[in-house]
């Protein structure tokens, strides 16, 4: 048995059989071979590496005439890999003594390779390695054919494994037989982990290397809320692991019995509580846990898992969906954050490479450069806002300028549909994200000049404190507690509210029942989290008094350092809701 921690993004527990994916999303099925099967296999082994051998060969003839000899090389080099009769015989024998599929054997033998490369920690040997990866996804690709299973087609459960999951990838994940993933890459605030969280499959992410280790077939447990993995669990674990699964279930259900009540402190301050969605179908899902509207919809999920852009229509549905489930509460329609990791393929090859995507063309920067994707979305928002409390925000908005254009553009599309006679609501609210720190710096310029901000500190983190949300390296650094954070929300509260405008938090900070009560205490009355956690976060603000919350904010403004902050505050937590999940 062996027990590694990783980040818990998604609570539950899960127990199953492990399904490794490799590299580009396919499984390495079946371990072994019946030995009368050996020589079948070998020659299907064989056969694959011709073909293998082939399509590096037009891959070369192909780069030398077209970008140059130099280019043409590195696939030389690749072929000489694939046709090396050491490393052929290698593979062969695994298969032939040790009864290895092919798959198993070329993954085993290729990987063993590629590790010793990357342990010689050299830029040039990192890159050897590489070679290597892509040999074996190409002999992969060829052995498995079409019985390549892709995520989307499971038949059985299983708890996925896997290097890293796209945010799309994770998006085409099959509820009903993905009990739980568990990834060696990805941050407490990625957006694979976020959507894990919506579609409620417990997820541990940042587990750092351990898939060269693993076979399908493994029993693995997943406890998406502490964090703790566990590869070939023993009977005493497996009993703990019960015993767990049970406490969170009767905290489950402790907290679904508040649905109907108001989050509301013991003092009586209301705090309207609302939820985050990805997808149109979550929000039934917020209003059974008691959701008050939703604070803030990321529409990008459109046009992920698919491969055409959607039209005005698909838009107006995806969006009429939400406002069936709340007809008389506020719904924030985000525009499109595509970018960064948020972007299909079919998109990025519009654009040229992004060294650095976080950086790059992403969320209204992208919109405001194809006005036609922006005017469709817009169209469907509008036509969707009559009669409704609907409030548009445009993400990582980082000047006026930039909120000033995006609001003509709201103008020009206004103007279409009444030419039209297009029905739609002329009071809807625009709002901005304020994640970019130079948003907060001209906090109170905005304030004067857009219906509401939403504070998103997910990306307010990243860009402050210069540490990527989706990095496990730098998971420390992308930390909620951090004085310069907390001081950054302060800066923001104040402005909305010489203004008075609403404020809110939307990013993962405010679904962390433990920085709740500091939120209060700085003055936020409004707080938009994932759907899961509104139970958690409604018992918490049902045990907490103003008086509580402000002398816990004035505390931790006069604390310099993130740990203290982030310790002081799990204490209180622990005092003012005892008998939490874990
Ligand atoms: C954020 O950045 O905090 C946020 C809510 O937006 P997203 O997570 O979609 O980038
Ligand atoms: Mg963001």
């Amino acid at each position: 048995m062996i027990t590694r921690n990783g980040i818990a993004v998604s609570p539950g527990v899960a127990v199953g059989e492990a399904l490794v994916i490799g590299s580009e999303d396919f499984r390495i099925p079946q371990r072994f071979i019946p030995r009368r099967s050996v020589e079948s296999e070998l020659h299907r082994f064989r056969q694959a590496l011709r073909h293998v051998s082939t399509e590096i060969a037009q891959n070369e003839r192909l780069a030398n005439e077209a970008i140059g000899l130099q280019y043409g090389a590195i696939f030389a080099a690749h072929l000489q890999m694939a046709q090396d009769p050491k490393l052929i015989s290698e593979i062969e024998i695994l298969i032939r003594d040790r009864c290895y599929s092919p798959e198993f054997a070329s993954s085993r033998t290729l990987r063993k390779y590629a590790k010793q490369f990357q342990e010689l920690g050299n830029a040039y040997f990192a890159e050897r390695a590489a070679d290597i990866y892509d040999l074996e996804k190409r002999i992969l690709r060829h052995l498995l054919g079409e019985q390549r299973e892709s995520l989307a087609e499971l038949t059985q459960p299983v708890i996925v494994l896997a290097h890293n999951l796209t945010p799309s990838e994770t998006a085409s994940l099959n509820k009903e037989f993905v009990l739980a993933f568990a990834t060696e890459a990805g941050g407490r605030t990625s957006h694979t982990a976020i959507l894990a969280a919506a579609l409620e499959i417990p997820a541990i992410v940042g587990l750092g290397p351990f898939l060269a280790d693993m076979s399908g077939g493994d029993t693995v447990v997943v406890d998406g809320t502490s964090g703790e993995f566990i590869i070939d669990p023993d009977d005493d674990a497996l009993m703990r692991v019960n015993t767990v699964r049970q406490k969170y279930q009767s905290v489950v259900d402790r907290r679904q019995q508040m649905r109907d009540l108001a989050a509301e402190t013991s003092d009586g301050t209301r705090i309207f509580l609302m939820g985050n969605i990805e997808f149109p179908q979550e929000a039934e899902q917020c209003h059974q846990k008691g959701a008050e509207g939703i604070g803030l919809y990321r529409t990008e999920f459109l046009y992920l898992g698919r491969d055409v852009i959607p039209t005005e229509e698909d838009h107006y549905q995806a969006y009429r969906e939400v406002v069936e489930a709340f007809p008389h509460q506020p719904i924030t329609i985000r525009t499109l954050d595509l970018g960064a990791d948020k972007i299909p393929g079919w998109i990025r090859r519009q654009y040229s490479d992004e060294s650095n995507p976080a950086l790059g063309l992403r969320s209204i920067r992208m919109s405001l450069a194809d006005l036609t994707m922006f005017k469709t979305q817009l169209r469907a928002v509008l036509r969707a806002s009559v009669d409704t409390e609907m409030g548009v925000m445009f993400p990582l908005v980082s000047s006026l300028l930039e909120f000033r254009q995006a609001r003509m553009i709201v103008h020009e599309v206004m103007e279409d549909l009444e030419e039209q006679n297009i029905p739609f609501n002329r009071d809807i609210q625009l709002g901005i994200m304020v994640e970019v720190p130079a948003t907060v710096m001209m906090a109170r310029e905005f304030a004067r000049e857009v219906d509401f901000f939403s504070i998103g500190t997910n990306d307010l983190i990243q860009y402050t404190l210069a540490a990527d949300r989706s990095d496990p390296q730098v998971a420390k650094w992308h930390n909620p507690a951090d004085p310069a954070i907390i001081r950054m929300i302060d800066l923001v509260i104040k402005a909305a509210d010489e203004y008075q405008i609403p404020v809110s938090v939307c990013g993962q900070m405010s679904s962390d029942p433990k920085m709740v009560p500091l939120l209060i205490g700085m003055g936020l009355r409004r707080i938009s989290v994932s759907p899961h956690t509104i139970p958690a976060v409604k018992e918490v603000i049902r045990n907490l008094s103003i008086e509580k919350a402000q002398a816990m904010a004035q505390y931790v403004s006069t604390q310099e350092l993130a740990r203290d902050i982030e310790s002081y505050l799990t204490r209180e937590l622990r005092n003012l809701v005892p008998d939490q999940s874990h």
